[in-house]
């Protein structure tokens, strides 16, 4: 198969870019192999360039980088926008999304470890500040006009401020960082072994409830 780019004018490309700088005919891809493809300009206007070299007729791989017109495109952002349009024939990918099960429970693990380990640092620092505040209180209380019979209650007050304020003060953006880098790291391996489509967001139970992919329509489970 042959896919067309162009301007989003020509209904008949298959992908449509919203930019002057690109013919109506632009230019043309096949795919040679899963990481390979063909790249070949149709007399552009403005030209197709593969990391700033103007072609004709080239091979194209991910790490490369493409401009058609003033339009430049990652190898990724590429293959991305390929991904309906060069799909397996096969239908039924049953056995390649059951071996996702294993993927799908390590990200949850991983995940788990993260925000457990927020909890642990949450639990250690409210003890110390519950004791340094109780030892403050009761023992300079006395110093700083507090009455002795007010300052178990003084002492307890305190504390629970303390509980309540100290989770806003725990800097949260470090865990959310550390949970976006993990989800991009599994993002690629929970992915539709048909289209690719980013799977991480929801658990494995969930996407064989599902049985099927709603993007490629690729069976995932019986
Ligand atoms: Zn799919």
């Amino acid at each position: 198969m042959t896919v067309k780019v162009g301007n989003a004018s020509n209904h008949a490309n298959h992908i449509k870019i919203h930019d002057d700088s690109v013919s109506r005919e632009h230019l043309q891809i096949e795919k040679l192999d899963n990481e390979t493809l063909l790249i070949t300009d149709l007399n552009s206007t403005n030209g197709t360039f593969i990391d700033d070299i103007q072609i004709r007729e080239s091979r194209f791989q991910r790490h490369q980088t493409i401009r058609i017109g003033h339009q430049k495109f990652t190898g990724d952002q590429l293959f991305d926008k390929l991904r309906m349009h060069f799909l397996d024939s096969k239908v039924i990918w049953v056995d390649e999304f059951s071996r996702l099960k294993n993927k799908f429970s390590d990200y949850e693990k991983e995940k788990a470890k993260i925000i457990q380990s927020y909890q642990t640092k949450l639990v250690v620092i409210r003890a110390v500040v519950l004791i340094m505040i109780w030892i403050v209180l009761f023992f300079i209380g006395g110093e700083i006009g507090i009455q002795a019979e007010f300052r178990h209650v003084v002492s307890i007050i305190g504390g629970v401020l303390a509980m309540l304020i100290i989770p806003k003060l725990l800097p949260n953006e470090r865990r959310t960082e550390e949970l976006s880098q993990l989800r991009k790291k599994y993002s690629k391996m929970l992915a539709c072994p048909r289209c690719s489509r980013d799977l991480s967001a929801q658990p494995y139970t969930y996407w064989i409830e599902q049985r099927s992919c709603q993007q490629c329509h690729a069976v995932w489970a019986n």
